[in-house]
């Protein structure tokens, strides 16, 4: 099964992946993380993602999308296992391309997990995470950034998988172990 796990930055899709991940086994992908790491190691790819991530943008689709078809042509098997997409797809072009690309292995998106979290709390969760782990986009002015770019190129995959049948919103205002029971429910029913 594969799962996009979907939300605003700070609605949590990170620490529900892990959940998933114990629970079910699958694969994680996070193109965030992913991009974190290239950064780290100094590669073109993290040189370029940088200037994107510290003005709070989105790397382009061109380049993401072919990110993630390398990754899936060097790893054929997380494909089989079964992934979750945590931050991508983000736009409705990643989208259609992730489609495409599934295809390629028979197979698809199963469902879209929808994390909903107020504004307010939002930026509190990215702050605190900001003072605790050091990440360099938790910052104000960023954060407010990638809130924007949330509402304008990412919120519209609401509609787009909504209108495919497999977006299931769920309150992500609640604490984890009841996000997750929620999530559960939505595993349950596939
Ligand atoms: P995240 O860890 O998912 O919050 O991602 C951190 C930053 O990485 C985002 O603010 C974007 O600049 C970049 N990023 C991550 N995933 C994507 C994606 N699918 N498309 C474009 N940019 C991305």
């Amino acid at each position: 099964m594969n799962i996009v796990i979907f939300g605003a930055p700070g609605s949590g899709k990170g620490t529900q992946s892990d959940r998933l991940i114990a629970e079910y086994g699958l694969h994680h992908i996070s193109t965030g993380e992913l991009l974190r790491k290239h950064i780290a190691e100094g590669t073109h790819l993290g040189k370029v993602a940088d200037s994107f991530i510290s003005q709070g943008q989105l790397i382009p689709d061109e380049l993401m999308i072919d990110v993630l078809h390398d990754l899936f042509r060097q790893h054929p098997e997380h494909i089989a296992k079964g992934v979750i997409f945590d931050g991508f797809p983000r736009t409705i072009a990643q989208a259609e391309a992730l489609s495409e690309m599934l295809k390629e292995y028979n197979t698809e998106v199963h469902a879209v997990v929808g994390l909903d979290v107020d504004e307010d709390e939002l930026i509190r969760r990215m702050l605190q995470r900001g003072k605790e782990s050091g990440r360099a986009d938790d910052n104000i002015d960023t954060i407010t950034k990638r809130l924007q770019v949330y509402h304008k190129q990412t919120a519209p995959l609401r509609d787009y998988y909504t209108n495919k049948g497999s977006f299931h919103p769920i309150d992500g205002n609640r604490t984890v172990d009841e996000i997750f029971d929620s999530i559960k429910l939505v595993f349950c029913n596939k």
